[in-house]
């Protein structure tokens, strides 16, 4: 298995098998492959859908409104119920799990990103299984009558987040065809997708259907984005037996869309793409060569010299003490605090600062070298 760092997006109809409330069999189903994937030590992040579905079900029999706002009641109903239950089922396992709201306007949001990104690895490192959903009760700027939300887009973002090596998004079809099969008998599944182009796009359409957010249109941007940023994607039909392990080990399943960019280089990418570096960090010899040899973090001793005015979660770039760039990254502490903190030993942040958001100037994982 070459993939090490997996985000799963499971729809609607999926956990609810098409009903109008949670399916606690078809849940453990899915909990149980997922399980089987972490004991290989497979890092996985849930994107779970049902949010919506779940709160109406708690909610009883009640007249039900179609507007937005009540949309929004139910999932602050139903997240609740939705999350018990994925919790009951992964502590069969013993595995902890983690709730992480998002909203895309927190995604699109440097600091947001970063403290997104910060929370889901940190959970990853403690072998903690995040399940994400939209926080659906403030996510107000997408929503319109015919999209409250997507869970498929917000998988991509996920993905780009963690830097996973695979998104698969499970749902109630069996991938990509080349026309719709419900109105079309010789349409075919497509099995592999080398390049979202036009045609591809098109062939998606806009399909929808009741109570899921997205049809194969949502899942073909995701997997746009998603393949734009280094994540191979897998769409396939969530109830086929054994799926995850299936996707994982490179059967034949569903439509699989391959990448042609490592995420190395999209991180890069994005790092540099028209963002306007806030400020500049000089760094001794010594950080250079444990940043560009040894693949570390860079840490306050090392810096030399904070130039510009920045903020935490800016982009900045690193110079070598002759002014030569060597790196750009995500600041985790403000020009402000660097400064107090530059050429101090990293135990002495807390002191300095009177707080702190971990030992590192720029994680690793945030630093792009040039
Ligand atoms: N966040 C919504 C829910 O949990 C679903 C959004 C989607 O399926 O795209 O009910």
């Amino acid at each position: 298995m070459h993939y090490r760092r997996v985000v799963v997006k499971l729809g609607t109809n999926l956990i609810t098998g098409g009903t109008d409330t949670l399916n606690v069999e078809a849940m453990t189903n899915l909990v149980n492959q997922i399980a089987n994937l972490r004991r290989k030590k497979i890092e996985l992040v849930l994107v779970s859908s049902g949010a919506i579905t779940a709160g109406r079900e708690k909610l009883g029999k009640v007249k039900e409104r179609k507007d937005i706002p009540y949309k929004q009641v139910l999932a602050a109903i139903g997240q609740n119920h939705m999350m018990n239950t994925y919790e009951s089922l992964f502590k069969a396992h013993e595995m902890t799990i983690a709730q992480t709201l998002l909203t895309k306007t927190d995604l699109s949001d440097r600091q947001g990103y970063l403290n997104a990104r910060n929370t889901l690895m940190a959970l990853l490192e403690l072998g903690v299984v995040p399940i994400v959903n939209e926080n659906d009760v403030v996510a107000i700027d997408e929503i319109d009558e015919l999209k409250f939300g997507d869970n498929d887009n917000l998988s991509a973002m996920v993905s780009n987040l963690v830097d996973a090596d695979l998104l698969i998004i499970l749902s109630d079809v069996a991938g990509l065809y080349t026309a719709d099969p419900e109105m079309n008998p010789s349409a075919e599944l497509l099995h592999s997708v080398d390049k979202i182009t036009p045609e591809i796009e098109k062939m998606a359409g806009k399909t929808r259907n009741k109570r899921a957010t997205g049809g194969m249109g949502t899942k073909i941007e995701a997997a746009k984005k998603a393949t734009a940023s280094g994540t191979t994607v897998i769409i396939a039909y969530g109830q086929e037996t054994d799926v995850l392990e299936k996707a994982m080990n490179g059967k034949k399943i569903g439509t699989l869309f391959s990448t042609n960019t490592s995420k190395l280089e999209s991180r890069k990418r994005w790092l540099l793409s028209g963002l306007s570096s806030k400020g500049r960090l000089i760094i001794d010899n010594g950080a250079v060569v444990a940043l560009t040899q040894q693949n570390t973090s860079l840490l306050p001793p090392g810096i030399m010299e904070v130039q510009g005015n920045f903020k935490r979660g800016d982009i900045i770039t690193i110079a070598n003490s002759n002014g030569s760039k060597v790196a750009c990254g995500i600041a985790n502490y403000s020009s402000q605090d660097t400064n107090k903190i530059k050429g101090q030993n990293s135990d002495s942040i807390m002191e300095a600062l009177g707080h702190e958001y971990g030992d590192e100037i720029i994680h690793r994982n945030n630093l792009a070298m040039l």
